[in-house]
């Protein structure tokens, strides 16, 4: 456990230090040293230490000061700070925790007093890592849509009115995909719920396929409807992606009990770019609207032409 723990050291002192450095990597925990708090802050910059141990007196920057920059570090996790003095007054030992420090050491230190501190550190490490994993748990389950695995209704919106601003702003060309499976019912009538779900979830893996990772992304926005995101993807480019999201979804089989499913689905493709004198008008949830509403119309006439196709076009208002 404790080399999850990497420890940073900043003592002036070579003895001590060496000390330091001894008895914990003894320890198992993972350790570097440096003999001043500056260097030892440059190093903090660069890379995060959950755990730091620091020296008072020191030459170019003190014990507390080096306490106080780093609590005014923006970090990915809490920082357990035991500061090291051979000072005695309790005002000097307040000083040391309000400028930071969680708990303070007497030098000379007794190297098993200082692994028990540390132990009661790592406890509350230990803590905050598994408050902050639940966090992030709960921040993905929010924005997820727990059947299909992509984006849900809420997080669409916000996130489909910040790449438009950004489009809008950078002049990017933009483009979303609107997509409805067809004859979605007839499935959910002839072979129950439980193998609808099974045809979302697959039209999902397969229109995930199909897409770039790490910069396109799909967002159910409700039933059997989806927005499929295309940042900085003309109309073109959007048109050609829509084909092969319709092709891969038709090719599809889904094995479900003794039955072979095939499903297709009909698309609507809108895109922005400079041309349609957009970068002007004011960005927000509204225009997000328009442009999943004009999208919703392409996709209404690709229904009206026979479903299984693609419909495209400039999102005008
Ligand atoms: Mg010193």
């Amino acid at each position: 456990m404790n080399d999850s723990f990497p420890v940073l050291i900043a003592d002036d002192n070579a003895v001590s230090r060496r000390r330091l450095e001894l008895t914990l990597k003894k320890a198992g925990y993972e350790v570097t040293s440096v003999d001043d708090g500056k260097k030892a802050l440059d190093i903090f910059n660069e890379r995060f230490f959950p755990v730091v141990i620091t020296d008072w007196v020191m030459p170019e920057l003190e014990g507390p000061s080096f306490c106080r920059a780093i609590r005014n570090t923006k970090t990915p996790g809490y920082v357990y700070i035991i500061i090291l003095t051979a000072k005695e007054s309790k005002s000097d030992i307040v000083m040391g925790l309000e400028s930071g420090a969680d708990d303070y050491l007497k030098k000379p230190f007794h190297d098993a007093e200082l692994k028990a501190r540390l132990k009661t550190g790592l406890r509350i490490l230990e803590l905050e890592r598994s408050l902050r994993r639940a966090n992030d748990e709960v921040k993905r389950l929010s924005i997820i849509d727990p059947l299909t695995g992509c984006y849900n209704r809420g997080y669409l919106d916000t996130q489909l009115t910040k790449e438009l601003k950004r489009a809008l702003r950078y002049k990017n060309p933009l483009s979303i995909v609107m997509t409805d499976l067809d004859h979605f019912k007839t499935i959910n009538d002839r072979f129950g719920h439980r193998c609808g779900d099974r045809v979302l979830k697959e039209f999902i893996r397969v229109l995930s396929g199909s897409i770039r990772k790490d910069l396109d992304w799909i967002g159910r926005y409700g039933g059997e409807e989806f927005v499929i995101v295309l940042p900085e993807t003309d109309l073109k480019g959007a048109a050609v992606t829509a084909s092969r999201l319709r092709e891969a979804t038709a090719e599809n089989r889904i094995p479900f009990d003794d039955s072979m499913i095939q499903v297709t689905a009909s698309f609507g493709v809108c895109s922005i770019s400079e041309r349609d004198g957009l970068a002007r008008k004011e960005s927000g949830t509204s225009l997000t609207e328009q442009f999943i509403q004009c999208a919703d119309v392409y996709l209404y006439k690709s229904k009206e032409s026979g479903r299984n196709c693609v419909y495209t076009g400039p999102f005008v208002t």
